[in-house]
């Protein structure tokens, strides 16, 4: 049996499963501050007899082994889980192997195992939801390099009638500064499931979105691109993506049908906590 952890920035997701990535039990748990959340999560996998543990996690977070902070969470902006160290807490309650990485990560070796890129060598996931990000698989692994890659806050080319001036703190109008969820919302001054009758708002969001994708695509190459997050809930977000990356690329490369090379997750919601299970698989084999 494997335990999994899907931290978020306002649920942590936890789940025992078994050696296919089938979930057994999973429970919910709201994100707020580690010594109320974190013994919540510690009591639910002491109930089963897990092997190893795979956490994907908001970010960011480091994922170098080298490093003096491995497995801690680092400069996220929600500051009683700054400097927290999951792996190290987790390996003192339970005592198994732990697989530790990005939430959109997990989900990307979820959806490569079991969902909509299943059986191909890479893939990209890209989450739209509070925030933005993206995993990716290279040659069947994980893309990783110093760090984990920070695909949702590159810059993009702001649209000429756009006067938001963003909301990233760090950059303000990155990609997530100009187009995840809260920005949405403070752009047009409403919530964003609200929206879904203005046509310019989705058609503004899938011009941002193209020119990340078309980016990923061109730097990656992926074989398949998924696009989850509660933005994505929005029907008309991925037509305007396909309109918007069609005129982007130009006929300058041959991809796949859109349709079909962009897709939602075949994992629907569980991406994450499938992906954050197989982590903990391969954690165990590790060891
Ligand atoms: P999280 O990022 O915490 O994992 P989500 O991916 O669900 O959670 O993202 C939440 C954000 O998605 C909210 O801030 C909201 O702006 C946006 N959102 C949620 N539901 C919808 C919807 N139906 N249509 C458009 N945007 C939505
Ligand atoms: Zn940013």
């Amino acid at each position: 049996m494997f335990g999994a952890i899907e931290a978020g920035g306002t649920k942590f997701v936890c789940a025992a499963g078994d050696e296919d990535g089938r979930v057994v039990e999973r429970i919910q748990i709201p994100t707020t501050v580690p010594e109320e959340t974190m013994p919540q999560v510690i009591d639910f996998l002491k109930k089963y007899p897990v092997k190893a543990i795979g956490i994907g996690s908001f970010g960011p977070i480091d994922v170098n082994k080298n490093s003096r902070n491995y497995g801690y969470i680092t400069s996220t902006p929600k500051t009683a889980w700054r400097d927290f160290p999951f792996v190290q807490t987790m390996e003192k309650a339970l005592q198994v192997p732990i697989g530790f990485t990005t939430d959109v990560n997990a989900a990307a070796l979820g959806e490569v195992t079991h969902g909509a890129a299943k059986g191909l060598d890479s893939c990209l996931y890209m989450t739209v939801g509070t925030g933005i990000g993206a995993g990716a698989i290279v040659h069947g692994s994980l893309l990783q390099g110093l760090s984990h890659p920070e695909m949702g806050h590159i810059l993009v080319r702001r649209h000429p009638e756009d006067a938001y001036q963003g909301n990233c703190p760090y950059h303000s109008d990155c990609l997530e500064g100009l187009a995840a969820g809260p920005a949405i919302e403070e752009r047009w001054g409403a919530k964003a499931s609200e929206l879904a009758g203005k046509k310019e708002v989705w058609e503004l969001e899938g011009y941002y979105l193209a020119q990340a994708l078309m980016q990923y695509s061109f730097i990656l190459s992926p074989k398949k691109i998924i696009l989850g997050g509660g933005v994505m809930h929005q029907e008309q977000v991925l037509p305007s993506i396909y309109q918007n990356l069609k005129e982007l690329i130009h006929d300058y490369v041959s991809l796949p049908e859109l349709d079909s090379y962009i897709a939602r997750p075949g994992l629907g919601d569980d991406a994450g906590i499938i992906g954050a299970l197989i982590l903990a698989q391969q954690a165990w084999r590790q060891k």
